[in-house]
C-alpha cells in the first residue's frame, strides 16, 4: 500500500516552484528596499504565546490550532500565524535596544486545522512583515504603500485595499457595549456562531458570511462613528498619506480581523477571484501586544499575504525555468566533447542540458523541444572535424555558426539571455 500525504498538506512540485521563488524573490527585493530585515523564526511555539496574543475567542484559537504535548509534557503548537513568533523573538532577543524602530519579514508554512479546498489549506504559507516602535500614521501609510507596491511588481492590479479602524483601549469598549446593545434585540436572527461571538466577541458578528447576520446587522452602529479623538485623527492622518502618495483604498467599516491583538488601523487585499477565499493579505497595528507579551510599551503595525493565493491569482503566468542550452550529439567523440564543453560551461554559469542516455538524434530533439531550451547545438564528427558548430535560436529560428569553443559559447549565450515574456 502506499503512502500518501496528510489532508490539506501539499506537496509544491518542480512545475510550481517558479512561481513561489518568484513571489519570495519579489518580497525580498520590495521588502528590503524598504529597509525591512529577514527574522526567521521557529514553526513551533508554546501554546500560550498564541493563546495570549491572538486571544482565546478567535477562530484560530478556538479551534484551529495544531497543538499536543511533547514528550517532555510541554504544550507546543505549530505556529498558525507569524505575527506572534516574531514579536516573541523580538522581545527575547530585545531587539528595540539595536534598533528603537525595528523592520521584520519573514516567510514560511502556518498550520490551521481548518476545511481544506481552494486557497485554505491546513498547512499554508504566509509572507509577512513586522514593524514595530512608530506610533506615526505615517508609518500605517508607508506599509501599505509597501504592500500594493509588492502586488503591483507582481503585476496583480485586482486585489483592492480595504481599511478600517478598531479604535483602542479608551473607545472600543464603549463601541463593543452600543454595538452589544444594537444586536440583543436581534440575536434570534444570527447564526448559531454569531449568538455565541455576542457574548465574547461581538464586533466578529459584523464580519459574518451568513445572510441572517449580514441582514440583521445593515443598520449597525458603525466603529468609525465611535472612534476617540486619537484614533479619529490617526485614521484620518492615515488617510491623507496613502492619497498623497497616490495609494488607493476603499474604507470597510466592517472589517474587524479575526484576531484580539488589532487597535486602530486594520486593512485587507481583497479578490473578487478566490470565492469566499477573499482575503490575500491582512493586517494592521497592534499597539498593546508588544506589552501584552511581556515586552516594552512598543506600538506595531504589520501585515501576512497567503502565498498559495497569490500562487492562484499568477495562475496564468508561467514561471517554468528554462536551461539556456541543449546539446545535441551524433557518436561517441560528440558524446564525450559535448559532457566536456557543458561541464565547463556549467562553471561559467551557463545552465545546459543533454541527454545522458544519447538516444537518436529525433528523440534527442524532441527533449531539446520539450526542455524549453533557448538554444540548441548539434555535434557530430562533422562539427568536430571542422570545429565548428551551429547554435540554433530556439525562440525565433535563426542560427549563427561558431567556433567550438566554451567562452565562444558562452558568450553569446549571455549576449542573449533568457527573457521572460
Ligand atoms: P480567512 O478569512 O480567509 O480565513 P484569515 O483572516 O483567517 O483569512 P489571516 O489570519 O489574516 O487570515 O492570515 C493572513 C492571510 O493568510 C490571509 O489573508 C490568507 O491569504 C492567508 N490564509 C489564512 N488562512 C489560510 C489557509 N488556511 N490557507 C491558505 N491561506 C490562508
Ligand atoms: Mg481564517
Amino acid at each position: 500500500m502506499t503512502i500518501t500525504g496528510v489532508k490539506g498538506f501539499n506537496d509544491i512540485l518542480p512545475a510550481d516552484v517558479g512561481k513561489w521563488h518568484h513571489i519570495e524573490g519579489v518580497a525580498r527585493r520590495v521588502f528590503e528596499l524598504y529597509g525591512f530585515s529577514e527574522i526567521r523564526v521557529p514553526v513551533l511555539e508554546k501554546t500560550e504565546l498564541f493563546t495570549r496574543s491572538i486571544g482565546d475567542d478567535t477562530d484560530i484559537v478556538e479551534k484551529e490550532m495544531y497543538s499536543f504535548t511533547d514528550k517532555g509534557d510541554n504544550r507546543v503548537t505549530m505556529r498558525p500565524e507569524g505575527t506572534a513568533g516574531v514579536i516573541r523573538a523580538f522581545i527575547e532577543h530585545k531587539l528595540h535596544r539595536t534598533d528603537p524602530v525595528a523592520k521584520l519579514y519573514y516567510m514560511g508554512p502556518m498550520f490551521r486545522y481548518e476545511r481544506p479546498q481552494k486557497g485554505r489549506y491546513r498547512q499554508f504559507h504566509q509572507i509577512g512583515a513586522e514593524l514595530s516602535g512608530v506610533t506615526s500614521p505615517m508609518v500605517d501609510a508607508q506599509i501599505l504603500t509597501m504592500l500594493c507596491h509588492y502586488f503591483a511588481e507582481l503585476g496583480l492590479t485586482e486585489p483592492t485595499l480595504q481599511i478600517n479602524s478598531l479604535g483602542c483601549s479608551e473607545c472600543r469598549p464603549p463601541y463593543r457595549q452600543k454595538l452589544k446593545d444594537f444586536l440583543q434585540v436581534r440575536l434570534h436572527s444570527l447564526c448559531e456562531d454569531c449568538r455565541r461571538r455576542y457574548e465574547n466577541n461581538p464586533l466578529r458578528v459584523l464580519d459574518c458570511k451568513a445572510t441572517g447576520c449580514r441582514e440583521a446587522t445593515v443598520a449597525a452602529p458603525s466603529v468609525l462613528d465611535n472612534l476617540c479623538h486619537g484614533c479619529a485623527d490617526h485614521f484620518a492622518e492615515t488617510k491623507c498619506y496613502l492619497r498623497d502618495v497616490g495609494t488607493r483604498y476603499e474604507i470597510n467599516s466592517r472589517m474587524v480581523r479575526g484576531l484580539d491583538y488589532y487597535t486602530r488601523t486594520t486593512f485587507e487585499l481583497v479578490t473578487s477571484l478566490l470565492g469566499s477565499q477573499s482575503a490575500v493579505a491582512a493586517g494592521g497595528r497592534y499597539d498593546r501586544l508588544i506589552e501584552q507579551l511581556g515586552g516594552p510599551q512598543l506600538p506595531g503595525i504589520g501585515f501576512a499575504m497567503g502565498v498559495e493565493r497569490i500562487v492562484l491569482l499568477l495562475s496564468e503566468q508561467d514561471f517554468r525555468k528554462r536551461p539556456d542550452l541543449f546539446f545535441v550529439y551524433l557518436g561517441e567523440s560528440a558524446q564525450k566533447k559535448s559532457f566536456t564543453l557543458m561541464s565547463e560551461l556549467l562553471q561559467m554559469g551557463v545552465s545546459v542540458e543533454i541527454d545522458y542516455e544519447g538516444k537518436s538524434l529525433k528523440s534527442q530533439m524532441r527533449r531539446a523541444d520539450k526542455s524549453r531550451a533557448r538554444y540548441t547545438l548539434v555535434i557530430g564528427e562533422n562539427e568536430l572535424n571542422k570545429g565548428m558548430v551551429v547554435l540554433k535560436d530556439m525562440d525565433n529560428g535563426v542560427q549563427l555558426d561558431m567556433v567550438l569553443d566554451s567562452h565562444n559559447i558562452s558568450r553569446i549565450v549571455r549576449c542573449n539571455p533568457y527573457q521572460p515574456t
